[in-house]
């Protein structure tokens, strides 16, 4: 169906939580290194494009974590990006702004939110994203419109509905995943204990996730899927009903160096595979 693949290399980033140029930086590392160019970037969400201070009120977060941070540079495009770069949103995102782009938009040069659900081919590899998290309380509910959102919590916009993962599971075979939460039941039972051990809380291995990002997997059928949300990195296989293998890859946040981000390289044949990872330390 989508035989026109390019030979090129790309690259997926965990929580950005607003440090555009941290991520910028880490990129350009292995851009550096490797001699090699990207060409474009996913970001599997918290990302934080507040442009500005009444952004910042439309977030969910705590106080501490209210920062306008960088964007407002590449929004006023005193800065750019330096390749395209494609989003969706996470549980910390002003949807204030970005609820008035529910099917996606540019936001700035270079820069596109997917939308609450969106999906485009890059490079011949066609990509799903859903935004926002589960919450099992709200999940069969409408989100209130962005124009309400002073009168509602924004607790009440974080999340992902039902109607929404139906929307997904209609683009059918996908290439690639994006998931702002992890699938449940991705995690290998042999890492359950050193997974458990290194959780910031108590947690559990086979509590991690939800069933609906699962059923986005198994449904539909991505080379690679890439998830964020717990500041950790996870790297698995599994085995999908067809015998395929899909290679979910869960990723750090910015802060947390090059944990954050994995680079792909994408052969004229449609082959995914990790290109190895250098020594990519964060400057800032
Ligand atoms: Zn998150």
């Amino acid at each position: 169906m989508f035989n026109n693949y390019q030979d090129i290399f790309f690259a997926v980033v965990g929580d950005v939580h607003g440090y555009i140029y941290t991520m910028i930086d880490l990129l350009q590392q292995w851009e550096n290194s490797s001699n090699q160019q990207l060409a474009f970037i996913l970001q599997v969400g918290d990302f934080e494009p507040h442009r500005h201070e009444a952004d910042l009120a439309t977030m969910d977060a705590p106080t501490k974590y209210r920062k306008l941070a960088d964007f407002p540079d590449f929004y006023e495009q005193r800065a750019i990006f330096p390749w395209p770069i494609w989003f969706i949103g996470g549980n910390h995102e002003p949807y204030g702004f970005l609820d008035q782009f529910n099917t996606g938009t540019e936001i700035t040069h270079n820069c596109y939110y997917l939308g609450r659900v969106g999906s485009l081919v890059l490079a011949g590899l066609k990509v799903v994203g859903v935004s926002g998290i589960y919450q099992e309380e709200k999940f069969h509910f409408d989100r209130p419109k962005v124009s309400q959102i002073s009168s509602y919590s924004n607790k009440d916009y974080i999340i992902f509905t039902e109607a929404e993962i139906i929307q997904a599971l209609g683009y059918k075979s996908t290439d690639i995943l994006l998931l702002h939460d992890w699938p449940a039941n991705i995690i290998n039972p042999v890492d359950a204990e050193e997974f458990e051990q290194q959780c910031r809380s108590r947690c559990y291995y086979d509590l991690v996730g939800n069933e609906y990002a699962k059923m986005l997997v198994y449904e539909l059928k991505p080379k690679l899927v890439v998830c964020s949300h717990l500041h950790k990195i996870y790297r698995n296989k599994i085995s999908l009903t067809s015998g395929n293998l899909t290679d979910i890859f869960c990723l750090a946040n910015v802060q947390s160096g090059a944990d954050a981000i994995a680079i792909f390289h994408l052969s004229k044949t449609g082959k995914v595979t990790e290109f190895t990872q250098r020594k990519i330390e964060s400057r800032r």
